[in-house]
């Protein structure tokens, strides 16, 4: 499927740089080093739009990202769960996500990006509870899946699945053998639909 080329908005470390709160937004979230930048890029069809770090925890920001139209948006949250990240930031990444999912109207659905090989992790959970409580949508995106046989990814899909029954969908996916990237593709897509 042919996804809506994005373009890059802006980045926020507070509410009011964010951009109008207005159409749809779905934001990408996951733990520092997942692989949440390079899926974000595979998805989007843009090589270099969220940029993959090899210092994981830097990105403090929110980036925004706007889909063609002007209605559409996607939003890349920094990653959360980097143990060398200071207290301070710690909280402050904190503060601005929770008044982030609590403040913004337009946020539909929540992409939360885990590594197959270290599925619903405390704070993966967390996102999940927390993303339901504002009624978000939420698609699990279990990346790296070249990593591991088919066998042991479908397994590891099958058990994230009964974990989270009927709260959030779930899909494998790898940004190095493009495994899963149309259902990827549609799921986000979907979301933005409403
Ligand atoms: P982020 O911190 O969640 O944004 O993660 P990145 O996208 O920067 O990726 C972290 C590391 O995992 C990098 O070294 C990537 O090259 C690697 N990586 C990301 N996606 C995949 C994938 O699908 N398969 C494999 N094997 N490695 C990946």
């Amino acid at each position: 499927a042919r996804f809506p080329a994005p373009t890059f908005l802006t980045s926020a470390w507070q509410p009011r740089q964010f951009p109008p709160d207005e159409g749809t937004e779905v934001a990408f979230a996951g733990r520092s080093n997942a692989g949440k930048s390079s899926a974000l890029n595979v998805i989007a069809g843009r090589r270099d739009l969220a940029r993959t770090s090899k210092t994981p925890g830097r990105t403090q920001l929110i980036n925004f990202f706007g889909l063609e139209d002007g209605r559409r948006r996607l939003a890349d949250l920094p990653g959360y769960g980097y143990a060398k990240v200071p207290e301070q930031m710690r909280r402050h990444w904190q503060e601005l996500l929770t008044r982030y999912v609590e403040a913004r109207s337009s946020l539909v659905g929540l992409v939360i990006v885990m590594d197959v090989r270290r599925p619903m992790t405390d704070f993966d959970c967390r996102m999940i509870e927390w993303a339901r409580a504002h009624s978000l949508s939420v698609h699990l995106l279990i990346t790296k899946a070249d990593k591991l046989s088919r066998g042991a990814g479908l397994s590891v899909l099958k058990d994230v699945r009964a974990q989270v029954g009927e709260t959030a969908s779930a899909q494998l996916f790898s940004a190095v053998n493009r495994i899963g990237v149309d259902e990827a593709r549609h799921a986000v897509l979907a979301m933005l639909a409403g």
